[in-house]
């Protein structure tokens, strides 16, 4: 397939005393996000999100909570994993949308720098990252900050140097043709062609 999605979500509880950060940006509010890492809940959406994309697991498998090196860990780590997995892959991020629900804080006045920010820890143009906000309305969810994250990858297409191998072999292909012609009209050797030439790639080293 060259074009896959992915669907990724999350939700932390609000805790007073704790730092929060969302999308990978500092945010100043009396309450952060509890969590095992640094609780950025949007950043978790979003791995899974990539991870899901590729079939390849999700934070939890790779992040297990259970291990004492992720405690209080910079959730981009997370999404820089899930990046790499995506290139080992063969696949490179389309586009991502996002949506937060969480009652505060207001996330119109940062929502701007938050997807600078997610865009530069993804290292792609910032109109493939799209961040959207909601309360949690009739949910009874205040205290409670959740993220749904989608993302479309598509694959890398051969790389140059492979397409020249290719013109290569058609090349190399056509000129046997034209020998074969030349030593059956000279010498009235019968063509051996018929059928297409079959190549085993196992023995293309
Ligand atoms: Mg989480």
């Amino acid at each position: 397939m060259n074009i896959r999605i992915g669907f990724g979500y999350d939700s932390h509880v609000f805790k007073p005393g704790v730092p929060l950060i969302i999308g990978g940006l500092p945010i100043e509010h009396p309450e952060g996000l509890a969590g095992h890492s640094d609780g950025d809940v949007l950043l978790h959406a979003l791995t899974d999100a990539l991870l899901g994309s590729i079939a390849v697991g999700d934070i939890g498998s790779f992040f297990p909570p259970s291990d004492p090196r992720w405690k209080g860990a910079d959730s981009a780590i997370f999404l820089n994993l899930a990046m790499e997995e995506l290139l080992n892959a063969g696949y490179r991020l389309g586009n991502v949308d996002i949506t937060l629900i969480l009652a505060r804080p207001k996330i119109g006045p940062i929502a701007g720098e938050m997807r600078a920010r997610v865009a530069e820890l993804l290292d792609v143009p910032l109109d493939r990252v799209s961040i959207k906000a909601k309360t949690p309305e009739g949910l009874n969810l205040d205290h409670v900050a959740q993220c749904h994250a989608v993302a479309m990858v598509e694959r890398v297409q051969e790389s140059e140097g492979l397409k020249s191998m290719s013109d290569v072999i058609e090349n190399q292909r056509q000129l046997e043709d034209v020998v074969e012609d030349l030593l059956s009209s000279v010498h009235g050797v019968p063509k051996k062609r018929g059928l297409p030439q079959v190549y085993d790639t196992d023995d293309i080293t």
